[in-house]
Protein backbone atom coordinates (compact mmCIF):
# COMPACT_ATOMS: atom_id res chain seq x y z
CA UNK A 1 0.00 0.00 0.00
CA UNK A 2 1.03 3.92 -0.60
CA UNK A 3 0.45 5.23 2.49
CA UNK A 4 -0.42 8.98 3.04
CA UNK A 5 -0.22 11.77 -0.61
CA UNK A 6 -2.81 12.72 -3.26
CA UNK A 7 -5.01 11.55 -5.54
CA UNK A 8 -6.51 13.52 -8.64
CA UNK A 9 -8.89 12.22 -11.65
CA UNK A 10 -8.83 12.27 -15.18
CA UNK A 11 -9.72 16.45 -14.96
CA UNK A 12 -6.32 16.74 -12.58
CA UNK A 13 -9.09 19.40 -10.93
CA UNK A 14 -9.96 17.29 -8.59
CA UNK A 15 -6.94 16.87 -6.08
CA UNK A 16 -7.92 14.93 -2.71
CA UNK A 17 -6.10 13.97 -0.13
CA UNK A 18 -6.27 10.08 0.86
CA UNK A 19 -5.16 7.57 3.64
CA UNK A 20 -3.23 5.59 0.35
CA UNK A 21 -3.46 3.58 -2.18
CA UNK A 22 -3.62 -0.17 -2.37
CA UNK A 23 -2.86 -1.64 -5.51
CA UNK A 24 -5.06 -4.34 -6.59
CA UNK A 25 -4.26 -7.25 -8.91
CA UNK A 26 -6.17 -10.03 -7.00
CA UNK A 27 -9.47 -10.85 -4.87
CA UNK A 28 -7.46 -11.41 -1.66
CA UNK A 29 -5.94 -7.73 -1.69
CA UNK A 30 -9.93 -6.31 -1.46
CA UNK A 31 -10.57 -8.15 1.32
CA UNK A 32 -7.54 -7.40 3.47
CA UNK A 33 -7.54 -3.63 2.55
CA UNK A 34 -11.29 -3.80 3.58
CA UNK A 35 -10.54 -5.46 6.73
CA UNK A 36 -7.88 -3.06 7.76
CA UNK A 37 -10.47 -0.49 7.26
CA UNK A 38 -12.72 -1.99 9.45
CA UNK A 39 -10.12 -1.95 11.71
CA UNK A 40 -8.96 1.58 11.81
CA UNK A 41 -12.31 3.60 10.91
CA UNK A 42 -11.20 4.50 7.40
CA UNK A 43 -13.80 5.29 4.37
CA UNK A 44 -12.93 2.96 1.92
CA UNK A 45 -13.11 4.85 -2.25
CA UNK A 46 -13.17 2.50 -5.74
CA UNK A 47 -11.08 3.51 -8.15
CA UNK A 48 -10.26 2.57 -11.68
CA UNK A 49 -9.41 4.86 -14.71
CA UNK A 50 -10.97 8.02 -12.97
CA UNK A 51 -12.67 9.70 -16.18
CA UNK A 52 -15.48 10.21 -13.98
CA UNK A 53 -14.84 13.84 -12.33
CA UNK A 54 -15.52 16.03 -9.27
CA UNK A 55 -14.52 13.17 -7.29
CA UNK A 56 -16.72 9.97 -7.68
CA UNK A 57 -13.57 7.64 -7.42
CA UNK A 58 -11.93 8.56 -3.98
CA UNK A 59 -13.18 10.73 -0.92
CA UNK A 60 -11.27 13.00 1.46
CA UNK A 61 -8.57 10.21 3.30
CA UNK A 62 -10.26 7.73 2.04
CA UNK A 63 -8.08 4.35 1.65
CA UNK A 64 -8.63 3.97 -2.44
CA UNK A 65 -8.54 0.71 -4.16
CA UNK A 66 -6.39 0.78 -7.27
CA UNK A 67 -8.33 -1.33 -9.59
CA UNK A 68 -6.50 -1.18 -12.98
CA UNK A 69 -4.57 -3.88 -12.80
CA UNK A 70 -7.26 -6.51 -11.31
CA UNK A 71 -8.44 -6.96 -15.22
CA UNK A 72 -8.11 -10.68 -16.01
CA UNK A 73 -10.85 -11.79 -18.80
CA UNK A 74 -12.19 -14.57 -19.91
CA UNK A 75 -14.12 -15.60 -23.02
CA UNK A 76 -16.86 -18.09 -23.54
CA UNK A 77 -17.51 -18.41 -26.68
CA UNK A 78 -20.32 -21.01 -26.99
CA UNK A 79 -22.12 -19.38 -23.97
CA UNK A 80 -21.54 -16.03 -25.79
CA UNK A 81 -20.88 -14.66 -22.37
CA UNK A 82 -17.20 -13.09 -21.12
CA UNK A 83 -16.34 -13.04 -17.33
CA UNK A 84 -14.04 -10.48 -16.16
CA UNK A 85 -12.63 -8.63 -13.34
CA UNK A 86 -13.49 -4.70 -13.02
CA UNK A 87 -10.17 -3.25 -14.08
CA UNK A 88 -10.75 -4.20 -17.52
CA UNK A 89 -11.10 -1.64 -20.03
CA UNK A 90 -13.40 -1.96 -23.17
CA UNK A 91 -10.58 -1.32 -25.58
CA UNK A 92 -8.60 -4.30 -24.58
CA UNK A 93 -12.04 -6.61 -24.15
CA UNK A 94 -12.63 -5.62 -27.87
CA UNK A 95 -9.17 -6.38 -29.32
CA UNK A 96 -9.58 -9.81 -27.32
CA UNK A 97 -13.06 -10.16 -28.81
CA UNK A 98 -12.67 -9.35 -32.55
CA UNK A 99 -13.53 -10.74 -34.96
CA UNK A 100 -15.76 -12.85 -33.99
CA UNK A 101 -17.90 -11.50 -31.20
CA UNK A 102 -18.49 -7.95 -29.77
CA UNK A 103 -19.41 -6.55 -26.83
CA UNK A 104 -23.09 -5.65 -26.25
CA UNK A 105 -23.67 -2.47 -24.32
CA UNK A 106 -20.60 0.16 -22.88
CA UNK A 107 -20.14 3.71 -23.70
CA UNK A 108 -19.49 5.00 -26.67
CA UNK A 109 -16.27 5.13 -26.13
CA UNK A 110 -13.55 2.41 -25.20
CA UNK A 111 -11.35 4.18 -22.71
CA UNK A 112 -13.66 2.89 -19.25
CA UNK A 113 -13.02 -0.23 -17.06
CA UNK A 114 -15.57 -2.50 -16.63
CA UNK A 115 -16.35 -1.86 -13.28
CA UNK A 116 -16.45 2.26 -13.66
CA UNK A 117 -18.98 1.17 -16.39
CA UNK A 118 -21.28 -1.20 -14.32
CA UNK A 119 -20.80 1.74 -11.61
CA UNK A 120 -22.52 4.34 -14.16
CA UNK A 121 -24.88 1.75 -15.80
CA UNK A 122 -23.17 3.17 -18.81
CA UNK A 123 -24.67 3.27 -22.32
CA UNK A 124 -23.57 3.62 -25.76
CA UNK A 125 -24.65 3.71 -29.62
CA UNK A 126 -26.50 0.66 -29.15
CA UNK A 127 -30.17 1.66 -28.33
CA UNK A 128 -31.64 -1.34 -28.43
CA UNK A 129 -29.09 -3.04 -25.97
CA UNK A 130 -29.98 0.09 -23.34
CA UNK A 131 -27.72 0.37 -20.65
CA UNK A 132 -24.79 -2.15 -19.30
CA UNK A 133 -27.13 -3.38 -16.68
CA UNK A 134 -29.35 -5.22 -19.51
CA UNK A 135 -26.08 -6.99 -20.63
CA UNK A 136 -25.09 -8.38 -16.89
CA UNK A 137 -26.11 -12.38 -16.51
CA UNK A 138 -24.51 -12.25 -13.01
CA UNK A 139 -21.68 -10.41 -10.37
CA UNK A 140 -19.80 -11.54 -7.64
CA UNK A 141 -19.48 -8.62 -5.00
CA UNK A 142 -18.00 -7.84 -1.81
CA UNK A 143 -19.53 -5.96 0.98
CA UNK A 144 -18.30 -3.68 3.50
CA UNK A 145 -18.12 -7.04 5.81
CA UNK A 146 -15.74 -8.67 3.71
CA UNK A 147 -18.46 -11.66 2.56
CA UNK A 148 -18.82 -12.34 -1.12
CA UNK A 149 -21.99 -13.10 -2.43
CA UNK A 150 -23.45 -13.17 -6.21
CA UNK A 151 -26.67 -11.24 -7.81
CA UNK A 152 -28.07 -10.57 -10.64
CA UNK A 153 -31.46 -9.71 -12.62
CA UNK A 154 -32.73 -12.75 -10.81
CA UNK A 155 -30.72 -13.73 -7.36
CA UNK A 156 -30.43 -11.12 -4.97
CA UNK A 157 -32.06 -8.53 -7.29
CA UNK A 158 -32.14 -5.93 -4.72
CA UNK A 159 -28.25 -5.58 -4.21
CA UNK A 160 -27.85 -6.35 -7.94
CA UNK A 161 -30.37 -3.07 -8.61
CA UNK A 162 -28.09 -0.81 -6.01
CA UNK A 163 -24.39 -2.15 -7.38
CA UNK A 164 -25.45 -1.42 -10.88
CA UNK A 165 -25.04 2.18 -10.95
CA UNK A 166 -24.48 2.57 -7.44
CA UNK A 167 -21.20 4.45 -7.80
CA UNK A 168 -19.25 1.85 -5.79
CA UNK A 169 -20.99 2.83 -2.93
CA UNK A 170 -22.88 -0.57 -2.52
CA UNK A 171 -19.92 -3.41 -2.52
CA UNK A 172 -16.63 -3.87 -4.92
CA UNK A 173 -18.18 -5.51 -7.95
CA UNK A 174 -15.00 -8.32 -8.22
CA UNK A 175 -16.28 -10.24 -10.98
CA UNK A 176 -19.29 -9.65 -14.00
CA UNK A 177 -19.84 -12.22 -16.64
CA UNK A 178 -21.66 -10.33 -19.87
CA UNK A 179 -23.21 -10.82 -23.26
CA UNK A 180 -21.24 -11.00 -25.60
CA UNK A 181 -22.77 -10.11 -29.26
CA UNK A 182 -21.89 -11.18 -32.65
CA UNK A 183 -19.44 -8.83 -34.85
CA UNK A 184 -22.24 -7.80 -37.18
CA UNK A 185 -21.29 -5.97 -40.15
CA UNK A 186 -23.07 -2.85 -40.89
CA UNK A 187 -23.59 0.14 -43.47
CA UNK A 188 -22.92 3.00 -42.10
CA UNK A 189 -24.69 6.20 -43.61
CA UNK A 190 -25.28 9.51 -41.83
CA UNK A 191 -28.25 12.23 -42.59
CA UNK A 192 -28.59 16.13 -41.55
CA UNK A 193 -32.12 16.63 -40.04
CA UNK A 194 -33.40 19.78 -37.90
CA UNK A 195 -32.46 18.31 -34.27
CA UNK A 196 -36.34 19.25 -33.52
CA UNK A 197 -37.32 16.74 -35.33
CA UNK A 198 -35.48 14.33 -33.91
CA UNK A 199 -37.95 12.77 -31.64
CA UNK A 200 -39.65 12.14 -34.58
CA UNK A 201 -37.28 10.71 -36.21
CA UNK A 202 -36.32 8.65 -32.91
CA UNK A 203 -39.90 6.96 -33.06
CA UNK A 204 -40.40 6.60 -36.89
CA UNK A 205 -37.23 6.06 -38.24
CA UNK A 206 -34.83 4.93 -35.78
CA UNK A 207 -36.76 2.51 -32.84
CA UNK A 208 -39.11 0.39 -35.65
CA UNK A 209 -35.69 -0.76 -38.00
CA UNK A 210 -34.54 -3.15 -36.05
CA UNK A 211 -31.63 -3.43 -38.23
CA UNK A 212 -30.29 -0.24 -36.79
CA UNK A 213 -27.23 -1.39 -34.64
CA UNK A 214 -25.87 1.46 -33.78
CA UNK A 215 -26.81 5.49 -33.78
CA UNK A 216 -25.71 8.68 -32.60
CA UNK A 217 -26.67 12.38 -33.04
CA UNK A 218 -24.18 15.25 -33.14
CA UNK A 219 -25.76 18.58 -32.60
CA UNK A 220 -24.33 21.58 -34.28
CA UNK A 221 -23.15 24.51 -32.06
CA UNK A 222 -22.13 26.71 -34.83
CA UNK A 223 -23.09 30.18 -33.71
CA UNK A 224 -25.23 30.52 -37.02
CA UNK A 225 -26.83 27.14 -36.38
CA UNK A 226 -26.48 27.11 -32.65
CA UNK A 227 -28.72 23.77 -31.70
CA UNK A 228 -30.45 23.89 -35.08
CA UNK A 229 -29.26 20.95 -37.27
CA UNK A 230 -28.00 17.46 -36.50
CA UNK A 231 -25.80 14.81 -38.06
CA UNK A 232 -27.75 11.15 -36.97
CA UNK A 233 -24.66 8.45 -38.28
CA UNK A 234 -26.74 5.22 -38.08
CA UNK A 235 -25.45 1.45 -38.98
CA UNK A 236 -27.37 -0.69 -40.75
CA UNK A 237 -26.66 -4.49 -40.27
CA UNK A 238 -26.11 -5.99 -43.26
CA UNK A 239 -24.41 -9.52 -41.90
CA UNK A 240 -24.69 -11.29 -38.71
CA UNK A 241 -20.97 -12.15 -39.00
CA UNK A 242 -18.03 -10.41 -40.75
CA UNK A 243 -16.14 -11.92 -42.92
CA UNK A 244 -13.44 -14.51 -42.18
CA UNK A 245 -10.38 -12.14 -43.75
CA UNK A 246 -11.22 -9.19 -41.15
CA UNK A 247 -8.03 -7.59 -40.16
CA UNK A 248 -7.51 -6.04 -36.93
CA UNK A 249 -9.48 -3.10 -35.14
CA UNK A 250 -7.21 0.18 -36.13
CA UNK A 251 -7.24 3.51 -34.25
CA UNK A 252 -9.24 6.41 -34.85
CA UNK A 253 -7.58 8.42 -37.39
CA UNK A 254 -6.72 12.25 -38.30
CA UNK A 255 -6.09 12.45 -34.86
CA UNK A 256 -4.41 15.37 -35.22
CA UNK A 257 -6.38 17.29 -37.55
CA UNK A 258 -9.62 16.70 -35.33
CA UNK A 259 -7.54 18.34 -32.05
CA UNK A 260 -6.75 21.39 -33.66
CA UNK A 261 -10.49 21.85 -35.14
CA UNK A 262 -11.44 21.47 -31.48
CA UNK A 263 -8.97 23.50 -30.44
CA UNK A 264 -9.56 26.57 -32.94
CA UNK A 265 -13.35 26.32 -31.68
CA UNK A 266 -12.72 27.96 -28.71
CA UNK A 267 -11.48 30.97 -29.78
CA UNK A 268 -14.37 32.21 -31.87
CA UNK A 269 -16.93 31.79 -33.82
CA UNK A 270 -15.14 31.81 -36.85
CA UNK A 271 -13.45 28.92 -36.07
CA UNK A 272 -16.58 26.98 -34.60
CA UNK A 273 -18.36 27.37 -38.09
CA UNK A 274 -15.32 25.87 -39.59
CA UNK A 275 -15.45 22.84 -36.63
CA UNK A 276 -18.98 22.08 -38.01
CA UNK A 277 -18.39 22.90 -41.48
CA UNK A 278 -15.99 19.78 -41.44
CA UNK A 279 -18.10 17.14 -39.57
CA UNK A 280 -20.35 17.82 -42.54
CA UNK A 281 -18.07 17.84 -45.43
CA UNK A 282 -15.45 16.65 -44.62
CA UNK A 283 -15.89 13.57 -42.14
CA UNK A 284 -17.43 11.41 -44.51
CA UNK A 285 -14.08 11.38 -46.58
CA UNK A 286 -12.32 10.06 -43.96
CA UNK A 287 -14.12 7.43 -43.18
CA UNK A 288 -12.80 4.30 -42.87
CA UNK A 289 -14.51 1.35 -44.56
CA UNK A 290 -13.28 -2.11 -42.76
CA UNK A 291 -15.12 -4.56 -44.86
CA UNK A 292 -13.59 -5.85 -47.76
CA UNK A 293 -14.82 -4.34 -50.95
CA UNK A 294 -16.36 -7.57 -52.57
CA UNK A 295 -18.42 -7.62 -49.71
CA UNK A 296 -19.23 -3.88 -49.99
CA UNK A 297 -20.06 -4.26 -53.63
CA UNK A 298 -22.72 -6.76 -53.18
CA UNK A 299 -24.09 -3.88 -50.75
CA UNK A 300 -24.57 -1.43 -53.86
CA UNK A 301 -20.45 0.11 -52.91
CA UNK A 302 -21.85 0.97 -49.45
CA UNK A 303 -19.17 1.63 -46.71
CA UNK A 304 -19.16 -1.45 -44.29
CA UNK A 305 -17.94 -2.01 -41.17
CA UNK A 306 -17.60 -4.24 -38.28
CA UNK A 307 -19.76 -3.37 -34.93
CA UNK A 308 -16.14 -3.31 -33.26
CA UNK A 309 -14.61 -0.71 -35.73
CA UNK A 310 -17.29 2.20 -34.47
CA UNK A 311 -16.91 1.16 -30.51
CA UNK A 312 -12.96 0.87 -30.72
CA UNK A 313 -12.62 4.49 -29.68
CA UNK A 314 -10.17 5.86 -27.74
CA UNK A 315 -11.32 9.43 -28.38
CA UNK A 316 -7.40 10.20 -28.82
CA UNK A 317 -8.51 13.79 -30.70
CA UNK A 318 -10.25 14.20 -27.12
CA UNK A 319 -6.82 14.02 -25.33
CA UNK A 320 -5.50 18.00 -24.68
CA UNK A 321 -1.72 18.26 -25.31
CA UNK A 322 -2.41 22.19 -24.21
CA UNK A 323 -0.47 22.63 -21.04
CA UNK A 324 -2.90 25.44 -19.68
CA UNK A 325 -6.31 24.01 -20.14
CA UNK A 326 -8.80 21.31 -19.41
CA UNK A 327 -11.38 20.27 -21.33
CA UNK A 328 -14.58 18.63 -19.14
CA UNK A 329 -17.24 17.04 -20.94
CA UNK A 330 -20.92 17.68 -19.14
CA UNK A 331 -23.46 15.17 -20.18
CA UNK A 332 -27.01 15.35 -19.60
CA UNK A 333 -29.38 12.83 -19.56
CA UNK A 334 -32.83 13.74 -20.47
CA UNK A 335 -35.97 12.29 -20.08
CA UNK A 336 -36.92 11.43 -24.15
CA UNK A 337 -40.33 13.75 -23.92
CA UNK A 338 -38.27 16.67 -22.36
CA UNK A 339 -35.73 16.47 -25.08
CA UNK A 340 -37.30 19.22 -27.66
CA UNK A 341 -38.33 21.63 -24.53
CA UNK A 342 -34.19 21.38 -23.10
CA UNK A 343 -33.23 22.02 -26.59
CA UNK A 344 -35.21 24.80 -27.12
CA UNK A 345 -34.56 26.11 -23.92
CA UNK A 346 -30.70 26.10 -24.42
CA UNK A 347 -31.05 27.69 -28.10
CA UNK A 348 -33.30 30.59 -26.91
CA UNK A 349 -31.58 30.90 -23.22
CA UNK A 350 -27.90 30.84 -23.69
CA UNK A 351 -27.58 31.65 -20.18
CA UNK A 352 -28.71 28.26 -19.41
CA UNK A 353 -25.18 26.08 -18.78
CA UNK A 354 -25.98 23.72 -21.78
CA UNK A 355 -23.01 22.78 -23.78
CA UNK A 356 -21.51 24.34 -26.67
CA UNK A 357 -21.87 28.19 -25.65
CA UNK A 358 -20.27 28.22 -22.49
CA UNK A 359 -16.61 29.13 -22.92
CA UNK A 360 -16.99 29.80 -19.43
CA UNK A 361 -18.98 28.75 -16.84
CA UNK A 362 -18.54 31.65 -14.48
CA UNK A 363 -19.89 33.96 -16.86
CA UNK A 364 -23.52 34.73 -17.02
CA UNK A 365 -24.01 34.56 -20.56
CA UNK A 366 -21.85 32.26 -22.06
CA UNK A 367 -19.42 33.88 -24.95
CA UNK A 368 -18.32 31.95 -27.82
CA UNK A 369 -18.13 28.45 -27.90
CA UNK A 370 -15.84 25.66 -27.42
CA UNK A 371 -17.60 23.10 -29.26
CA UNK A 372 -20.14 20.40 -27.76
CA UNK A 373 -21.62 17.14 -29.30
CA UNK A 374 -24.65 15.73 -28.36
CA UNK A 375 -24.90 12.01 -28.62
CA UNK A 376 -28.05 10.58 -28.52
CA UNK A 377 -28.76 7.03 -27.11
CA UNK A 378 -32.21 5.17 -26.10
CA UNK A 379 -34.08 8.74 -25.13
CA UNK A 380 -31.22 9.65 -23.56
CA UNK A 381 -29.21 12.62 -24.41
CA UNK A 382 -25.99 14.04 -23.33
CA UNK A 383 -24.08 17.10 -24.30
CA UNK A 384 -20.06 17.79 -24.24
CA UNK A 385 -18.46 20.25 -23.40
CA UNK A 386 -15.20 21.50 -23.72
CA UNK A 387 -13.88 23.95 -21.55
CA UNK A 388 -10.76 25.44 -21.12
CA UNK A 389 -10.50 26.08 -17.54
CA UNK A 390 -6.92 27.80 -17.07
CA UNK A 391 -8.66 30.39 -19.54
CA UNK A 392 -11.47 30.90 -17.57
CA UNK A 393 -9.57 30.74 -14.55
CA UNK A 394 -7.91 33.88 -15.60
CA UNK A 395 -10.64 35.53 -17.27
CA UNK A 396 -12.55 34.91 -14.00
CA UNK A 397 -9.20 36.28 -11.90
CA UNK A 398 -8.93 39.36 -14.35
CA UNK A 399 -12.90 40.20 -13.94
CA UNK A 400 -12.23 40.18 -9.80
CA UNK A 401 -13.87 37.11 -8.91
CA UNK A 402 -11.87 34.81 -7.15
CA UNK A 403 -14.70 33.15 -6.02
CA UNK A 404 -16.15 32.83 -9.69
CA UNK A 405 -12.75 31.52 -10.79
CA UNK A 406 -13.53 28.39 -8.49
CA UNK A 407 -16.57 27.88 -10.12
CA UNK A 408 -14.21 27.75 -13.89
CA UNK A 409 -12.86 23.96 -12.25
CA UNK A 410 -14.72 20.94 -12.30
CA UNK A 411 -17.01 22.25 -9.76
CA UNK A 412 -18.80 24.55 -12.53
CA UNK A 413 -21.22 22.24 -13.36
CA UNK A 414 -22.49 22.05 -10.09
CA UNK A 415 -22.37 25.58 -9.28
CA UNK A 416 -24.70 26.02 -12.41
CA UNK A 417 -26.72 22.58 -13.02
CA UNK A 418 -29.66 23.20 -10.60
CA UNK A 419 -30.39 26.51 -12.25
CA UNK A 420 -31.72 23.95 -14.88
CA UNK A 421 -35.59 23.84 -14.91
CA UNK A 422 -35.49 20.26 -13.22
CA UNK A 423 -37.86 18.94 -15.56
CA UNK A 424 -36.13 19.43 -18.14
CA UNK A 425 -33.26 17.44 -16.79
CA UNK A 426 -33.47 13.34 -15.79
CA UNK A 427 -31.13 11.54 -13.75
CA UNK A 428 -28.76 14.22 -13.59
CA UNK A 429 -24.96 14.44 -14.65
CA UNK A 430 -21.86 12.09 -15.86
CA UNK A 431 -19.10 14.44 -16.09
CA UNK A 432 -15.61 13.80 -16.86
CA UNK A 433 -12.45 14.31 -18.82
CA UNK A 434 -9.17 14.36 -20.65
CA UNK A 435 -6.52 16.04 -19.61
CA UNK A 436 -2.91 15.88 -21.48
CA UNK A 437 -0.27 13.85 -18.52
CA UNK A 438 -2.56 11.66 -17.69
CA UNK A 439 -2.96 11.82 -13.89
CA UNK A 440 -0.91 15.14 -12.46
CA UNK A 441 -0.30 15.12 -8.87
CA UNK A 442 -1.55 11.80 -8.45
CA UNK A 443 -1.06 8.85 -5.32
CA UNK A 444 2.78 10.55 -4.82
CA UNK A 445 4.16 10.18 -1.49
CA UNK A 446 4.96 7.15 1.32
C1 LIG B 1 -14.84 11.15 -23.27
C2 LIG B 1 -15.92 10.52 -22.42
C3 LIG B 1 -17.02 9.96 -23.01
C4 LIG B 1 -18.03 9.37 -22.23
N1 LIG B 1 -19.06 8.80 -22.86
C5 LIG B 1 -20.01 8.18 -22.15
C6 LIG B 1 -21.08 7.51 -22.81
O1 LIG B 1 -21.13 7.46 -24.04
N2 LIG B 1 -22.02 6.90 -22.05
C7 LIG B 1 -21.97 6.90 -20.68
O2 LIG B 1 -22.86 6.31 -20.07
N3 LIG B 1 -20.97 7.52 -20.03
C8 LIG B 1 -20.00 8.15 -20.73
N4 LIG B 1 -18.96 8.75 -20.06
C9 LIG B 1 -18.93 8.67 -18.58
C10 LIG B 1 -18.25 7.34 -18.12
O3 LIG B 1 -19.07 6.26 -18.44
C11 LIG B 1 -18.02 7.31 -16.60
O4 LIG B 1 -17.29 8.44 -16.21
C12 LIG B 1 -17.32 6.02 -16.14
O5 LIG B 1 -17.60 5.78 -14.79
C13 LIG B 1 -15.83 6.10 -16.28
O6 LIG B 1 -15.26 4.83 -16.00
P1 LIG B 1 -13.88 4.75 -15.21
O7 LIG B 1 -13.34 3.40 -15.49
O8 LIG B 1 -13.04 5.93 -15.52
O9 LIG B 1 -14.43 4.81 -13.71
P2 LIG B 1 -13.89 5.66 -12.45
O10 LIG B 1 -14.05 7.11 -12.72
O11 LIG B 1 -12.57 5.18 -12.00
O12 LIG B 1 -15.00 5.21 -11.38
C14 LIG B 1 -16.34 5.56 -11.58
C15 LIG B 1 -17.20 5.03 -10.44
O13 LIG B 1 -17.20 3.62 -10.47
C16 LIG B 1 -16.89 3.10 -9.18
N5 LIG B 1 -16.20 1.80 -9.35
C17 LIG B 1 -15.08 1.56 -10.09
N6 LIG B 1 -14.75 0.27 -10.02
C18 LIG B 1 -15.67 -0.35 -9.24
C19 LIG B 1 -15.88 -1.69 -8.79
N7 LIG B 1 -15.05 -2.69 -9.11
N8 LIG B 1 -16.94 -1.95 -8.00
C20 LIG B 1 -17.80 -0.98 -7.64
N9 LIG B 1 -17.66 0.31 -8.03
C21 LIG B 1 -16.60 0.63 -8.82
C22 LIG B 1 -16.02 4.16 -8.53
O14 LIG B 1 -16.04 4.10 -7.14
C23 LIG B 1 -16.67 5.44 -9.06
O15 LIG B 1 -17.75 5.82 -8.25
C24 LIG B 1 -17.95 9.35 -20.80
C25 LIG B 1 -16.82 9.91 -20.22
C26 LIG B 1 -15.80 10.48 -21.02
C27 LIG B 1 -14.57 11.03 -20.39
Amino acid sequence: MAKGGDINDASGLSRTPIYGVVEVSEEDHIAKALAFARANGLKVSLAAIRHSMGGHAFDDNALVLDLKKFNKVAVDAAAKTMTLQPGARWHDIQNMLHPRFAVKAMQSTDIFSVGGSLSVNAHGMDHQAGSVAGSIRSMRVMLADGSVTTCSPTENTELFRHVVGGYGLFGVVLEATLDVVDNAVYRTSREIIKSDDFPKFFAEVLEPNKDIGLFYGHLSTAPGNFLKDMIVYRYDKVAEEPPADQPAIGEPGSVGLKRVIINLAKWGSLFQELKWFTEKTLEPKFETCTVARTTAMAQGEACLVTRNNPMHDSVPYLFNDLTDETDILHEYFIPRAAYNPFITAAREDPAQPVPASAQCLCAHRPQGGCGADLRAGAGLFAGALHQPAGRCRRQCQDAGADAGADRCDDQAWRAVLPALPAALYGQGVAGVLSRTAGLPGDETTL
